[in-house]
């Protein structure tokens, strides 16, 4: 084997996702590219808002994109000072720039965080299902994740999460509102998980840090807000980024915000700075970093997204699936008629729909529904799910 054996299994392992696209790529090609239904990826289809064109235009115009050079790692200071305010408001803290280190999206953040935390064999908790990456994020840096089911709600379940945690133990890492549930976890949820580990944390005489994933903190629906892990722990670090809110997965930025309660904070910082450089990203993009100074606060219009949502629920709802209507996130992760959830989607392949199977998440006997496509998809789609639920039954 020409490549490293860890690689080697892990591209194994992923092996789902990437069927699925080649599975697409060929209906696509067999089919023509507007029969086939897509609904396995999560890469946005609405338009950035107004704001981030018009943030650039003024940048190239005002010539401030015009400086190219290196910037301290963590960010431009302007950058990170616009986003504390943001954070301070959203998460109920009174966070400075001192506290936010700009990176290349959430992924990158993650790997920030986990590089700068983990020793080698230090464990990662993580409610499942959960976002496909998290296990080869740990894995990049020596550590190991323990997932732990979530309940049949998708809410977590804390004394299961506790009876997880071993003198190993290093992270909790939670995603709220959930890749691939949509799920949003309450404050009193949070709550208990923060005294969960400031509990154990004290026991084993180590600190535990929560770090929370927040890629889709502004895509809510009926009024639900997302509560703030800073809240519920000293020793907590948001990770995010804009790919999702402003619709700009491929310009590659989100941020760091560290609790400003947490008790090593200094150091934390300081590890992130040096973590983001000799990661390789050295920094988060420049002109991203200034587009987002000037868009703090915009988003894509949430409401186009709850119109998907509601005509995917009503649509499967009445050909019998059942499921947890999401929160948050533009993700549905129905229970599989079959069992075998990777054999049902095949099934729903007959009918030209591509869905990704639970199993891929950690969430076995569910498959995962990305709705972030046009309406037109949705509702062409609807027919095929019902056919598929009706040769399944
Ligand atoms: N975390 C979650 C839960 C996600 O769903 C994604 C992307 O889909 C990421 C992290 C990575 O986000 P980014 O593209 O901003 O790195």
């Amino acid at each position: 084997m020409s490549i490293a054996k860890n690689i080697a299994a892990a591209m194994e392992k992923s092996s789902w996702i990437r069927k699925m696209f080649e599975e697409g790529v060929r209906l696509k090609a067999e089919h023509g590219a507007e029969k086939v239904f897509d609904f396995s990826l999560g890469n946005p289809n609405l338009p950035a808002p107004d704001e981030v064109e018009t943030a650039l235009r003024d940048l190239v115009v005002s010539g401030e994109a015009a400086d190219h050079g290196y910037m301290p790692n963590i960010g431009y200071p302007h950058v990170r000072a616009a986003v504390a305010e943001s954070v301070s408001r959203d998460q109920g803290v009174s966070a400075t720039a001192d506290e936010i280190v700009m990176t290349c999206g959430a992924a990158g953040a993650l790997n920030v965080c986990l590089k700068t935390l983990l020793d080698p064999e230090d464990e990662v908790i993580c409610p499942a299902p959960f976002f496909v990456e998290y296990g080869a994020y740990a894995a990049n840096h020596g550590g190991r994740l323990v997932a732990v089911p979530a309940k049949s709600d998708f809410m977590l379940d804390i004394p299961a999460m506790e009876a997880a945690v071993t003198p190993r133990t290093k992270v909790v890492l939670i995603n709220s509102p959930n890749n691939p549930t949509g799920q949003i976890y309450p404050a009193e949820d949070l709550k208990a998980l923060g005294e969960m580990m400031a509990r154990k944390g004290r026991e084993l005489g180590r600190t535990l840090y929560l770090i929370s994933d927040e890629p889709y903190r502004k895509i809510v629906y009926d009024g639900v807000k997302v509560p703030s892990v800073f809240a519920a722990h000293a020793d907590a670090i948001v990770v995010t980024s804009y790919s999702k809110d402003l619709s700009i997965p491929g310009e590659r930025l989100g941020y760091i915000a560290v609790n400003p309660a947490a008790t090593h904070k200094a150091e934390l910082l300081g590890g992130m700075a040096l973590a983001n450089r000799t990661l390789g990203f050295v920094n988060a993009p420049a002109l991203m970093q200034r587009v987002a100074a000037k868009a703090q606060g915009a988003a894509v219009d949430i409401s186009q997204y709850a119109r998907k949502r509601q005509l995917l629920c009503d649509g499967l709802a009445g050909a019998g699936y059942d499921f947890v209507t999401p929160p948050g996130a533009f993700y549905l992760f129905p229970r599989s008629p079959l069992a075998d959830d990777a054999a049902f989607v095949q099934e729903l392949q007959k009918d030209l729909i591509l869905a990704v199977p639970g199993s891929g998440f950690g969430g076995p006997g569910h498959f995962r529904l990305a709705f972030c496509v046009d309406d037109a998809t949705i509702k062409n789609a609807i027919p095929g799910f019902a056919r598929a639920m009706e040769r399944c039954r």
